[in-house]
Parts: C-alpha cells; structure tokens; sequence
C-alpha cells in the first residue's frame, strides 16, 4: 500500500474473519462454507480477505458479479468461484476459459448460454437458482422440469443448484417455511447426487442448522456481524466483529457558551466546551446522519457535534486533549465498544450497508 499520511483507517482482523469461519465451518458439519465476499468482501477488502478464508480451508468462494470473479482470477485466486448474480453472453466463454462457475438464473439464460457455449473449452460450470420466495432472480418453481431438460441437452457442467431466503433473519418464519418447503420438493426432483445443494445465507445457518445441504453461504457473519436484532438476540454463539475504523484528533480549541459550530451553525455550545476536529467526513461514508453519534476517545463515550462535513467533523471533548489523540470510530477502546449495528440504527438503515459505505478513500488495513 502507498504510505498514507492522513490517520484515518479502517482496520480488518483477519483473525476474526478467520475464527468467525471456523465457527460455521465447526456448526455446519458437513456441508461446505462458501465465503460470501462480494462488493470487496462487504467492503473488507476482497483480496485479503480471500487470502485468509482460503488459508482457513474454504472450498469456495462467492461473489455478485463476474467482473468480482475476474478480479479474483486475475489475482492469482484458483479457489472455485460461483458469480451469484446474472452473467451475460460475452461472458459464457470467458467463464468457460477461466474456471468460473456461473449461475443460471431463467430458462432464457439457459438457452442463451448454450448457443454461447465453446466446444473447444472447458465445460461450462452453472448452478442453477431457484426462486422459490425471493422473487429476484431465478427460475420458477413450475420451470424445473424444463431447465433440467435444457442442462441435460447440452453440454453444461451442473454442478450445483441453491436458493436464497427473503426472511431468514426475521422472526415470523412463515416464507421462510414455504421457501424451505418448496426447495426440498425441487431437490427431490434431481436424480444427480453429485449436484451441491446449498440454500442457507448467514440468518438461516445460525438459526437453522437443522437444514440439510452440501454447503451454507455465508456472507455478513463471517465479517463478525449478525445479519439482524432479531438473529443478534437468538445467536447462541458469539462472532468476532472483524472491522474497526479510526482515526486522531487533528485540530483542538475552546468554543465559548453560545457560540456555534459547521455548517448551518445548528450547533451551539451550552457552556464552554473542548472541541476536537477529525478527519473523516461524508465523502468517506461517515454519512451526515451520523451526526450525534458516539465515537470514543480516551476509553470514554463522547458524540459528534454540528454537521458532520465532507472530509471532517467535530467532537466534544471532556478536556482539553493533544492533537494526535486517537478516535474509535467503530470497535473497542478500554472498557467501552462502538458497533456497526449502532450506526445501522441511527442512519435507520441495516449493518450490511455500513461497511459497503465506507469509500476508497478510507485505506483497508490488516491486523
Ligand atoms: N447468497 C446470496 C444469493 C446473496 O445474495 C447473499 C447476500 O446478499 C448471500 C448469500 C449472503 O448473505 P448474508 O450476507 O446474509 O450471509
């Protein structure tokens, strides 16, 4: 990495990524974990990332896009890559020649593909998706007949056919049921024990381990984060929150009682304060909403005050402290930890998206 001079960062365990692994690699048996890491490993760091679950045993990895996959294989990564999203034609032979497995998502995409395979070339590797509940992509539940006859007619390798749950991660489990109950009648329906059957995102390998596959996709908890409240709640396991972001105080003055602060002078100080100004602002995905939350300094809780700018913002500060000082943004100093989930709440949003804003500006660090 080239040396960066401004103190913000967001620092990745990979140790927790790695122990966060294992506990589902030990919880799901014998089904395989896929390594859901795609959109940069949920803004992790893709290749490290991959680097440390393939160290740690994993059999595949999964990604949304194919542009996601090529980045990988040009990398250097040979582990087995399924694409999760839709492929289009020019990208048949390109998966055909770099060992890409890609997914089938309709009968036109079946039949697409196949006036686009390549003799020449490897076969083509699809698993075949099902929507049995999602309503995304997929193929219907009354197309299975027809998408297994188009794969057995042509020259595809049908190495695995899954599903992906709209509820799994909430408490009324009545889709989810459906979706299960529907799935398992598809499965009955191939004659190929060899084909991978994997259903489970991170909610339903948690909350139902009793479902029967050849592997779990697990994407949100291998970043140490529950997918929801309500999993969070009912987890009777603990996962290892893999990132941390911070920074240090670069600026420290007095603002006298009644005086304002930023943009649109919406705050005033009540009495005289310390302020700290930090590096960090908008354009790195401290989006303005999070003006009032918390961030951590010296080991204590203290919030940001006024608008939250686009590559800065301000802090209260208990005392008068050096510039230099060390912000936790999110993750733990001393006694006290800030978690993603606390942001989700207060930009009314949910955890996954809190990583995927941090920008390319804020570099990825590995610990
Ligand atoms: N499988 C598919 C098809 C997905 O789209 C995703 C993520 O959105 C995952 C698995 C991983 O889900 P999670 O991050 O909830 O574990």
């Amino acid at each position: 990495m080239t040396e960066q001079y401004r103190p913000t960062k967001a620092v990745i365990s990979l140790e927790a990524i790695k122990k966060n692994l294992t506990v589902f690699q030990e919880k799901s048996g014998d089904a395989k974990v896929i390594a859901v890491v795609k959109a940069d490993a949920y803004g992790h760091g893709v290749l490290a990332v991959a680097k440390a679950v393939i160290e740690t045993g994993v059999d595949m990895l999964a990604v949304a896009t194919p542009d996601e996959a090529l980045f990988l294989r040009d990398q250097g990564i040979e582990t087995e890559l399924l694409v999760l999203g839709a492929t289009p034609a020019k990208f048949i032979r390109v998966a055909q020649q770099r060992n890409i497995i890609v997914t089938a998502i309709s009968l036109d995409w079946l039949s697409m593909a196949a006036s686009h395979l390549e003799e020449k070339l490897e076969m083509l590797k699809i698993h075949l998706k099902v929507d049995t509940g999602m309503r995304r992509i997929g193929i219907q539940l009354d197309e299975v007949d027809q998408a297994l006859g188009i794969i057995a007619d042509h020259d595809f390798s049908f190495n695995g056919i899954f599903t992906h749950f709209a509820t799994a991660d909430e408490e009324d489990s009545s889709l989810f049921n459906q979706q299960v109950h529907a799935m398992n009648s598809v499965i009955k329906q191939l004659e190929d024990p060899s084909v991978m059957v994997h259903v489970s995102n991170s909610a339903a390998a948690i909350m139902h381990p009793e479902l029967t596959s050849d592997a779990v996709r697990v994407g949100i908890s291998l970043y140490g984060i529950a997918p929801s409240p309500y999993v969070g709640q009912e987890m009777e396991f603990h996962l290892y929150p893999a990132l941390s972001l911070e920074t240090e105080i670069v600026h420290v003055k007095k603002v006298k009682a009644g005086e304002a602060l930023s943009y649109g002078a919406t705050y005033r100080a009540a009495r005289d304060e310390w302020v700290g100004t930090i590096p960090i602002g908008y354009a790195d995905g401290m989006l303005r909403g999070l003006q009032g939350q918390d961030v951590l300094v010296n080991g204590q809780r203290t919030p940001i005050i006024g608008r939250i700018c686009m590559d800065q913002c301000m802090i209260r500060l208990s005392k008068k402290v050096p510039v230099g000082e060390k912000v936790q943004l999110i993750g733990r100093q001393g006694e006290q930890q800030i978690f993603i989930d606390e942001w989700a709440d207060r930009l009314e949003t949910i955890p996954y998206e809190i990583p995927c804003i941090l920008t390319k500006r804020v570099p990825r660090v590995y610990s």
